[in-house]
């Protein structure tokens, strides 16, 4: 059952009770511990290997003091206007702009008082981003943004964070108030009574059902991300009359080696390099997204196509550690020549000839006949890895306010509910195609701040037990 009601039967008590620990639950402890209230927070997997984890860990943000010591002027406006332009102005206007207003906000925090360390990116500007706005953790991992945000969450003294305890229900009242949640650890039945309930569990990419029920074009395709998400949390939101939006919203990504199952940084192809078949034909624009072009690749024969770009190319992404992962497992093949570089990756060599030549041709030219501008010129010795196309999460969820309020149909909030990251309805419009870079933490550790500061005003009455003791 998703929904219990509420019989006053608790084994424990806390202000906020936060559901998952990825980058959106984390934060949202964080702030809400920073709140003054006690917290508790329930992961499923013993080794939370969560999206956040195994993310790039760019956090978009505009306006910060890091760009502006780098003498980037930057505005959220101009930043809400590129996620809204990305989306075909899908998205929700209000919400888009208050995460883009808090973004800068987000990551000075996150520097300045948790402790992350994060530096802007500016050696490459991802596509559809007027401005160097990205900020990652120094290899560019998402590992090392949720290790500084656990060493921040352990070390604080009013969050208690507890691993393999999925929670398996929330507990309403008679007026559909949440008034906690039921979690499994060990043999063990925990009925925790909280003030305020944050979802940050995500959504249902790792729920083949669901998958193809609401995003069919990705039924089937690898899933990249943590297989804790299997989309409870919009579930119980639905069970409690939650409104949801954008179901059908996704994050695909075209350049996933194979059979290696490693991300190979799409900066390979913005930076000029681009994709073919196995006739080294090319099939689509590269630089339309990296998500929706993986719906192109995954039309290809095998659902598979190769990365193929140059040395210059080769040196940025040895900046990314999981790059550097791909080079040591063997997946990025070099040939001295584009011939040679054709029999080792084992696409026609004849066919990639034409491409480079019809490539370097459309140089300078507004547009190639797939609609790409190309910019750059490739020189040997060659580069090429073949990938494939993968579902990295969904978009779609409930839908919440700038405070992460889930909110019913009719616009008011659910009691004592909040939801942030992959749970909430997002800003990525509809489809693949919506999704700008950076949307995934931006809601994620956006809504997270702002959901945990909101949550910290809903506490239990003094006097009540705290989280951890027998009531
Ligand atoms: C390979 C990859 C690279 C990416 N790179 C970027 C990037 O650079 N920038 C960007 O903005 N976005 C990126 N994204 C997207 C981004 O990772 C996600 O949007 C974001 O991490 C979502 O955060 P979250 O906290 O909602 O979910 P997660 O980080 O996945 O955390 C959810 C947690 O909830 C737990 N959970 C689930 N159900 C329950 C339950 N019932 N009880 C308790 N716990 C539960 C899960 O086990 C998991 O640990 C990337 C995604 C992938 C897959």
């Amino acid at each position: 059952m998703s929904i219990e009601p509420d019989t006053g039967a608790w084994t424990m008590a806390t202000d906020v009770v936060v559901v998952g620990g990825g980058g959106c639950g984390l934060t949202a402890a964080l702030a809400a511990a920073e709140g003054g209230a006690e917290v508790l927070l329930l992961e499923k997997q013993g080794r939370p290997w969560s999206n956040t984890a195994r993310s790039g860990g760019m956090i978009p943000a505009a306006g910060t003091r890091f760009q502006r010591d780098a003498g980037i002027v930057d505005r959220p406006e101009d930043f809400a206007a590129d996620i809204l332009r990305k989306n075909g102005h899908s998205s929700d206007p209000e919400l888009t702009l208050r995460l883009a207003r808090a973004s800068a906000e987000l990551v000075e925090w996150l520097v300045d008082t948790v402790g992350a360390r994060l530096a802007l990116i500016n050696d490459f500007k991802y596509p559809g981003h007027g401005q160097f706005r990205m900020h990652a953790p120094p290899g560019r991992t998402g590992a090392e943004l949720v290790a500084d945000l656990r060493r921040a969450a352990e070390a604080h003294p009013e969050i208690i964070l507890v691993a393999d305890a999925p929670v398996v229900a929330l507990v309403a009242d008679a007026a559909g108030a949440v008034t906690g949640v039921v979690a499994r650890q060990g043999g063990a039945v925990e009925r925790v009574r909280a003030g305020a309930t944050i979802l940050a569990c995500n959504g249902f990419a790792g729920n083949p059902a669901l998958v193809a029920r609401y995003c069919p074009a990705m039924a089937g395709a690898l899933y990249f991300g943590g297989e804790g998400n299997t989309g409870e949390g919009i579930v119980w939101g639905l069970a409690l009359g939650a409104d949801v939006a954008y179901m059908d919203a996704f994050q695909a990504h075209a350049s996933v080696a194979v059979p290696h199952n490693i991300l190979i940084t799409y900066a390979v192809i913005s930076e000029g390099g681009f994709q073919v078949d196995s006739a080294g034909q090319r099939f689509g624009n590269e630089m339309s997204g990296y998500s929706e072009h993986a719906l192109a690749l995954l039309a290809q024969p095998g659902g598979v196509a190769w990365n193929v770009y140059d040395e210059r190319i080769h040196r940025l992404g040895l900046e990314f550690s999981d790059y550097r992962e791909a080079v040591e497992a063997g997946a990025v093949r070099r040939g001295a020549t584009l011939a040679a570089l054709a029999e080792a990756i084992g696409v026609d060599a004849e066919g990639l000839a034409l491409t480079l030549d019809e490539y370097h041709a459309a140089a300078g030219q507004p547009a190639d006949r797939f609609g790409r501008r190309v910019t750059a010129r490739l020189a040997p010795p060659f580069y090429g890895v073949k990938v494939t196309g993968a579902l990295f999460h969904t978009q779609g969820g409930l839908r919440a306010d700038g405070d992460g309020r889930v909110l019913r149909a009719d616009g008011a909030p659910v009691p004592n509910l909040y939801a942030g990251g992959g749970v909430a309805a997002g800003i990525s419009g509809h489809g693949a195609g919506g999704y700008l870079s950076g949307n995934g933490l931006l809601t994620a550790l956006g809504l997270g701040m702002l959901a945990g500061r909101h949550a910290a005003r809903m506490r239990l009455a003094p006097g009540l037990p705290a989280a951890g003791r027998d009531l």
